[in-house]
């Protein structure tokens, strides 16, 4: 935080009188007395006990074990004095008021992939709630902003192949008439599935109205890569999440015979595509923080005995920078172009998936990566190769922030995904220090008390 904010804070305090005192204690202290990290670690194993087997989280989307958990997670809501629905989209929302209506949100997913980690979405669900409590505990019931704890449907898209799903109905970015086609595994449609669980396909945009009186949106998670692991570092205050350019890219050479047809004779489509591979990595350290992957090969004819007439690869290029991610898709596509002359064959472009980066705000990273120094001693500010709930929020115009927690391994999506509890705890901890100072934001930036 800036000195002059602090600043605003602390003046603004003296001005709100006997309880500015205690917020002052709050802000040199290590924790609020009422913050119990303990019981939100209790809590997850718990949810893991309830939801989980030995291959691992088993709360996908729309099936009973996610109703269940949600169930379980209501029980715990229902100790506090916090009004509570479901909204067109399946998203749970738990709202305790405020002096004000404008609402700091704090937002999680209890839903998980198959056999996914412990960790993974219910980390911040379950945070959200213990920040909402210390909040009900010590602002008498009453906190001067409202505070609402979100549990999203469906981030994942484990079972129809569609992310963020409740997250991107509610900021308006849902593809209704993508979203209506989709099918599980066993034929069923997405609005077959929802209606289950008493959503109306049709009417889930209409959830965007949660959002009016939205004026800062936060997220915990873990981080599910290894950089905070290989810095051994506890937490990071995210910059963004990156936009990706996803593209297929074909090589057409031609099918020869591997016995009769000489080296210097060949049309091979196999060996253009191949120098991309190496290509792609010097693209990728050009561009600073970006990463490219050649994920899927396919030959044809796909013979031993013939060169490559036909090579696809495809290319899933990432980065937090809109210019940068432009600048990596203008290189491969410059590369492509020169192996392919080189090696006599043509070479198409087709694209597959896009989406712009979603940097966010500025002024909640540094207060979020305070947050973390005051707790920790140390922090990192790192992006987000993965998508998250908070990109849909920040898309939506709301000031925007995630704070990572360290994966053990640096894996997720996978039972042996892991966080020391010790690095949990601190969790909390940060991230109820960047709840109280964001809403100290909110207050002087928005609401000028
Ligand atoms: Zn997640």
């Amino acid at each position: 935080m800036n000195e002059t904010l602090l600043w605003k804070i602390l003046q603004s305090e003296l001005v709100a009188g006997g309880n500015g005192i205690v917020r002052a204690w709050y802000f040199g202290n290590p924790m609020s007395i009422h913050l119990q990290p303990r019981r939100t670690i209790d809590e997850l194993k718990q949810l893991r006990g309830l939801t989980g087997d030995e291959a691992g989280a088993q709360r996908v989307a729309f099936t009973e074990t996610w109703a269940k958990a949600r169930e379980w997670y209501r029980t715990l809501l229902a100790e506090l004095p916090v009004e509570v629905h479901t909204d067109e989209a399946g998203n749970l929302w738990a709202t305790l008021k405020g002096e004000s209506p404008q609402a700091l949100i704090m937002g999680g997913h209890i839903d998980s992939v198959p056999n996914g980690g412990w960790l993974d979405g219910c980390l911040n669900v379950l945070a959200g709630l213990e920040v909402m409590r210390r909040f009900h505990a010590e602002y008498d019931g009453k906190p001067p902003l409202t505070i609402r704890v979100v549990d999203w449907a469906d981030e994942e898209g484990a079972r129809f192949g569609k992310s963020l799903f409740g997250s991107s109905a509610c900021s308006g970015n849902l593809d209704l008439d993508e979203a209506r086609g989709l099918k599980d595994r066993d034929g069923v449609s997405l609005p077959d599935a929802i209606a289950v669980h008493g959503i109306a396909f049709e009417n889930v945009k209409t959830s965007g109205k949660e959002l009016e009186h939205a004026a800062a949106y936060l997220e915990l998670h873990i981080e599910q890569g290894p950089v905070l692991l290989d810095l051994d570092l506890a937490l990071g205050a995210v910059l963004g999440t990156f936009g990706v350019e996803r593209h297929a890219i074909t090589f057409h050479g031609q099918a020869a015979h591997s016995g009769s047809t000489p080296m210097n004779r060949r049309r091979d489509a196999f060996l253009a595509a191949a120098k991309m591979s190496q290509e792609i990595y010097q693209i990728a350290a050009r561009s600073g923080q970006g990463v490219c992957t050649i994920g899927s090969c396919i030959t044809k004819p796909g013979i031993v005995t013939s060169v490559v007439e036909e090579c696809r690869i495809t290319l899933d290029q990432r980065h937090l920078d809109a210019a940068a991610l432009a600048g990596m898709l203008d290189e491969a596509k410059a590369a492509s172009k020169r192996f392919a002359m080189e090696g006599n064959v043509q070479v198409t472009w087709e694209r597959i998936w896009q989406i712009a980066p979603r940097p966010f705000d500025p002024e909640l990273i540094a207060l979020c990566d305070d947050a973390i120094r005051e707790t920790c001693g140390i922090s990192h500010l790192l992006p987000s190769g993965p998508l998250h709930d908070a990109a849909e929020m920040a898309a939506a115009g709301i000031p925007t922030v995630m704070m990572f927690v360290q994966s053990l391994h640096g894996i997720s999506h996978n039972r042996i995904e892991d966080t020391k509890e010790e690095h949990l705890a601190q969790a909390v901890i940060a991230f109820d220090r960047l709840a109280e100072k964001t809403m100290q934001w909110v207050r002087i930036s928005h609401l000028g008390f």
